[in-house]
């Protein structure tokens, strides 16, 4: 059975659409644009790659960006000021703190550092902890992205079976924990996991999520399943791969995530959608204090 693809970059478009109108509809009104901080500490390359492309969005949806580049050798206590500046300025509603961060800074300290309800990332254990009690409010992107892409193949996923192959803190824990909310059974599988093609085998819906190269082969697939690839692996010719042996996945599963223009655009949308609810929600925290 040939799958059909799940358009990331289409998908991710109509997110960034809706949040678009949202802000228009907002400045109609009076209101100002969602503001967005992005730091970016030092010189990594694919660093400097995501955080123009989340600084371009931004300018693309009318929302505020602001820039924050500091050097490779700043000190925890300065990028711990900066943090505690733009907690502090009402015209930023989400601030993006661009990881992995240099060895010397603890990048524990800098996510605790921000107030939760800025945390446009969703990687604050105040949100983290949240989505885990089924009280969601900023979720990490990439998972909630994942969602949308679920939600767009029309199928039914409550009550089927999950299995994330991953389990980082910023994909394959909050992916599970979105999936149990979502109402499905959920396996997660790891490094240390001596049993992940049978587990995928049974699988409805496949996570790969590991940074592993065709990781996960085409024939371990169940047919007729849904297959998201989150992996993104830049190979010695210099071209993108996924963590799933496309080809052959693709003639089993239903549905399935290319790489690139799967899950890397719902990211970055899921991230816009996360910055204007930052910003509603600070609204109206504000009014309850109105006399
Ligand atoms: P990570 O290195 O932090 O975590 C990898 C996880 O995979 C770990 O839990 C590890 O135990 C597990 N793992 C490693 N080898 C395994 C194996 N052989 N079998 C089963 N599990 C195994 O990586 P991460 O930050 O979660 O990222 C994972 C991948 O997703 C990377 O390719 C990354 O580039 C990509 N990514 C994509 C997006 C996006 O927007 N599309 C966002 C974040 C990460």
């Amino acid at each position: 059975m040939p799958a059909r693809l799940i358009d990331g970059r289409a998908i991710a478009q109509t997110v960034q659409q809706e949040v678009r109108q949202a802000v228009e509809a907002r400045l109609a009104a009076g209101k100002r644009a969602p503001g967005l901080a992005v730091v970016l500490v030092g010189d990594d390359p694919a660093s400097h790659v995501y955080v123009r492309n989340k600084r371009r969005t931004c300018d693309a949806i009318g929302m505020e960006s602001r820039s924050v580049d500091l050097p490779d050798n700043v000190s925890l206590g300065d990028l711990l000021d900066v943090i505690d500046e733009l907690n502090a300025d009402p015209t930023v509603d989400g601030i993006l703190v661009q990881q992995p961060l240099p060895g010397h800074i603890d990048t524990e300290q800098v996510v605790e550092r921000m107030d939760p309800a800025k945390d446009v990332d969703g990687f604050h254990p105040y949100n983290m902890g949240r989505l885990a009690l089924r009280l969601p409010r900023l979720r990490p992107c990439t998972p909630y992205g994942v969602l949308r892409l679920l939600e767009a193949t029309g199928e039914t996923y409550k009550g089927r079976h999950g299995v994330i192959v991953g389990a980082s803190n910023i994909v394959g824990r909050p992916m599970a924990l979105e999936l149990m909310l979502a109402g499905a059974t959920v396996t997660v599988c790891h490094r240390f996991s001596t049993d992940t093609p049978e587990h995928v085998g049974r699988a409805d819906i496949v996570i790969a999520a590991a940074g592993k190269p065709g990781l996960v082969r085409g024939d371990w697939i169940k047919p007729g399943a849904t297959v998201i690839d989150v992996g993104i692996n830049r190979l010695e010719d210099g071209s993108l791969a996924g963590d799933v042996e496309f080809d052959r996945a693709a003639e089993r599963a239903a549905w399935i995530t290319p790489v690139p223009g799967g899950v890397g655009p719902m990211t970055v949308a899921m991230l816009m959608k996360n910055t204007l609810q930052a910003c509603e929600d600070a609204e109206q925290v504000a009014s309850c204090f109105l006399p």
